[in-house]
């Protein structure tokens, strides 16, 4: 069965990424705006639901290899949503050729499908991207650097974290 979560309290806007000033600490558990997020789950329980390449990269912000990801290329239209919680997190429209060797996204599906976060590892401070739902790690956005997309956002996600949900299109 596939279950949406509803998002408890959205509202997750572009200050997070702009205004780096006010960024929350990392927190695994607790969103930055301090709610417990619609899945939650014990380390334990996700273990046991994910397969350690899935729990290494959603649940330890693990970052799988360039260019072997299974929905690098994808083009397909459908939605892409989070493996561990199957929440609804980015559209085949947004999806772009960054040649970065992930999915690459321009913008999510809706603001309050992902949180921000500073994440200062690796000697410099990138911004973070997690499920909303279930507080997962997908990724990272980075921003200015001059694709030829609406935002100029890459939102640099594994695919591993994602599932991918094709969808028939109607005739219009
Ligand atoms: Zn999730």
């Amino acid at each position: 069965m596939n279950i949406i979560p509803r998002i408890v309290a959205p509202r997750c806007d572009w200050g997070y990424v702009a205004g780096m000033g006010n960024m929350p600490s990392n927190s695994p558990d607790t969103r930055p705006d301090g709610l417990p997020y619609a899945v939650a789950k014990t380390e334990d329980e996700w273990r046991q639901e994910l397969t350690d390449p899935e729990y290494h990269v959603l649940r330890q912000a693990g970052t799988e290899a360039p260019f072997v990801g299974e929905y690098t290329d994808t083009k397909t239209e459908g939605v892409y949503t989070c493996k561990a919680c199957n929440t609804e997190l980015f559209r085949s429209t947004e999806k772009f050729d960054s040649h970065c060797g992930w999915p690459s996204f321009f913008e999510p599906l809706a603001q309050d499908r992902v949180i921000y976060l500073e994440d200062r590892a690796m000697g410099r401070v990138r911004t973070e991207v997690r499920c909303a739902g279930c507080g997962s790690h997908l990724g990272h956005v980075f921003e200015g650097e001059g694709y030829e997309t609406p935002t100029d956002l890459r939102f640099c996600i594994n695919s591993i974290a994602l599932r991918f949900d094709e969808t028939t299109q109607k005739d219009n």
